[in-house]
């Protein structure tokens, strides 16, 4: 089949592309909010009062601060760490610090660096996907061309 491709409907076809993978990215990080627990749903949808990228990471730090005490925290001792420091696995994705026979993260400071990718720690995958959609929020409310809000 021969496709015929003039350089307008190029342009058209690579802007609808761009929006069509946009929606899909935002549609994707969305889905992945909303499969956790209403609590910690609650918690995340907040993104949409996010107005420009200063109010982005303000908001993931409350965020996280609001996260960290849900979370299941245990004796140190419980999750195999011998010291006095309270533990939990991360309350959205489950994980636990990188480090062999001892569970979970020290609350709050370890929680806290996963949640947030702070200090060279790999963020959490679902805060990633809620920081993704408080930026996009924060891009929309400063562009007056972007789609607005879904
Ligand atoms: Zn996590």
């Amino acid at each position: 089949m021969v496709r015929k491709v003039s350089h307008f409907s190029l342009t058209d076809d690579k802007d609808k592309k761009i929006r069509e993978l946009e929606e899909a990215l935002w549609l994707a990080h969305y889905r992945m909010i909303n499969l956790m627990a209403y609590e910690k749903e609650r918690i995340l949808s907040g993104y949409h009062h996010v107005e420009d990228l200063s109010s982005a990471y303000r908001w993931l730090g409350e965020a996280a601060n609001a996260l960290i005490k849900i979370a299941d925290a245990k004796p140190g001792f419980e999750m195999g760490d011998p010291g006095t420091r309270l533990r939990a696995v991360c309350p959205l994705c489950g994980d636990g610090a990188q480090t062999p026979y001892v569970e979970g993260f020290a609350v709050p400071i370890g929680l806290r660096r996963h949640l947030m990718g702070e200090y060279n720690s790999q963020q959490c995958t679902v805060m990633a996907a809620a920081l993704w959609l408080a930026r996009d929020s924060a891009r929309r409310a400063s562009d007056p061309k972007a789609p607005q809000a879904r």
